[in-house]
């Protein structure tokens, strides 16, 4: 693994602390004011396959203190872009549809916002091509207008955010359904030439000045085509917006410090708050993807990994500001149900069991310690807000 400009993730030494352990259970860093993580679910038994030792829960382990070099910065690019002293730090999410927003990382969003900061959306497309998800909505009058109706919910949750907004203009590809999967339209945002999405971003970035970047990992965290394409994109803008050479006309070189991967829906963190929800006697909305989880985990003969434990570097501590990411959220009124299970677990219990946002550092122009609590370690100047 290098860590280059271009390679898609931070290089740093094999994390141990959070590897399966040869018998089959999972380690987990404890957070601070949290119990450990129990591992299983009610039954151990329906955790590992017959042949695996069962998963139990293991006591946390506090986790060393990891530093993290800078990555030097890429021949002929300007210097990475650091705050003054005093200076206001800025931080810009890339997303592929309206509400992806409201639904990762919206309450650190938040959060920084209220700090002082600055926080931008870009939303790549417009999201046309999102069905009605809340029966309530599924009128005519919205759907002949599903265009201008999602900009003026996109509008409303980055007002409820106090999130900067930036369209980059382009078409949803829709997510493909069926066997065979019906093809891609032509000129929706997954098809376009990345040259072209990456040259509308380097554009945004080079105009907003931010000192960190989000975005999806190579997976997009779900398969829809715009998701994956949101991360091509990020990553390429991210190694050419500091380029002078790249884009000149794009406006003058700047060079973000970090990106980060939203690790939002963690199976860590679906798993603690199964938990806590049935140790509170109340339904649980994960049973069914815990179950997939468990039949999978049979039919291969493996027991279930907290895979994406490895990945979660930057654990930001957002439940204050829940609430107003469930404002955010409701605002998209067409896509999200609020009676679905999106608010099925009581804020109280999300606070306790899970009350953080976490992220994955992919990449760093400047020198951090892992874990992190902040998007924004290692960038902190005295007196920066
Ligand atoms: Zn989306």
């Amino acid at each position: 693994m290098c860590s280059g400009p271009g390679s898609g993730r931070l290089d740093r030494r094999p994390d141990t602390r959070r590897a399966p352990r040869e018998d089959g259970t999972v380690t987990t860093e404890q957070l601070p004011g949290t119990a450990p993580l129990a591992t299983t679910p009610a039954t151990p038994a329906e955790v590992a396959p017959a042949d695996a030792a069962p998963a139990e829960a293991v006591p946390a382990e506090a986790a060393p203190a990891e530093p993290v070099p800078a990555e030097p910065a890429a021949a002929g690019h300007v210097a990475v872009g650091l705050p003054e002293p005093g200076e206001q730090l800025r931080l810009l999410h890339v997303h592929a549809h309206p509400d992806d927003e409201s639904s990762k990382g919206a309450a650190s969003s938040a959060k920084y916002v209220a700090e002082g900061l600055s926080v931008t959306v870009v939303s790549c497309t417009g999201g046309e091509a999102g069905s009605i998800l809340n029966a309530a909505m599924d009128r005519p009058e919205v759907v002949a207008n599903l265009a201008a109706v999602r900009r003026a919910e996109m509008a409303e949750a980055a007002r409820v955010l106090g999130v900067d907004h930036v369209w980059l203009g382009f078409v949803d590809s829709g997510l493909p359904e069926g066997d065979p999967k019906p093809e891609l339209p032509a000129g929706c945002f997954a098809l376009v030439p990345l040259e072209e999405s990456t040259r509308a971003l380097v554009e945004v970035l080079r105009r907003v000045r931010p000192h960190v970047v989000t975005t999806y990992d190579e997976s997009g965290g779900y398969p829809h085509p715009d998701h994956i394409r949101c991360h091509e994109v990020s990553v390429a803008a991210f190694d050419a917006v500091g380029d002078p050479a790249r884009f000149p006309d794009a406006g003058p070189a700047w060079q973000p410090a970090k990106l980060y991967y939203h690790r939002s829906f963690s199976r860590s963190r679906i798993m603690r708050l199964h938990e806590a929800v049935e140790a509170r006697g109340l339904p649980s909305p994960y049973t069914d993807r815990i179950k997939e989880w468990l039949e999978k985990a049979e039919a291969e003969g493996e027991p279930i990994v907290l895979d994406t434990d490895a990945q979660l570097t930057t654990r930001v501590p957002a439940a204050d500001y829940f609430a107003v990411r469930d404002r955010a959220l409701i605002a998209h009124a067409t896509q999200i149900d609020p009676l679905s299970g999106w608010f099925s677990v009581p804020l109280d219990v999300q606070a306790e069991a899970w009350p953080t946002e976490d992220f994955e550092l992919a990449r760093s122009l400047v020198a951090t310690t892992l874990p992190e609590h902040d998007l924004f370690a290692g960038l902190r100047p005295e007196g920066t807000a």
